[in-house]
């Protein structure tokens, strides 16, 4: 099988089930992801203590960003499934910092 997520090696932070790193077509600044060690194809799959990873590193990634960009808020999301945005078969969390005016408005 072939996945990227599988194959990523270089880790920015990390604990004993997930890992994050930086998106590679950012939305924003400092947009990351943090991503199963194990193959999973969504949240729904995962276990308890896969789940407590991914919150873990949540907040580790956020204090990171805050101390380097110092955004004004963030988005985090999960896609699930493939009519919900997801492209990339192995689960991923995003997290993305916002800045503020960084909405165009109409
Ligand atoms: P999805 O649309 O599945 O929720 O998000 C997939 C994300 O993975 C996208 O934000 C995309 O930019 C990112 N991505 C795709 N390929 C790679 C890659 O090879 N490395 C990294 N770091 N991110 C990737
Ligand atoms: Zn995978």
């Amino acid at each position: 099988m072939n996945c990227i997520f599988c194959e990523i090696r270089e880790y920015i932070l990390e604990n004993e089930l997930c890992y994050a790193i930086y998106d590679k077509y950012p939305v924003n600044k400092g947009h990351m992801l943090i991503i199963t060690k194990r193959h999973v194809k969504d949240y729904f799959d995962t276990t308890n203590e896969e789940k407590i990873d991914i919150m873990d590193l949540i907040d580790k990634c956020k204090v990171m960003l805050d101390d380097k960009y110092s955004p004004d808020g963030y988005n985090i999301g999960i896609n699930c499934g493939e009519h919900a945005g997801q492209t990339v078969m192995h689960l991923h969390t995003h997290i993305i910092p916002r800045y503020k005016g960084d909405i165009e408005n109409p």
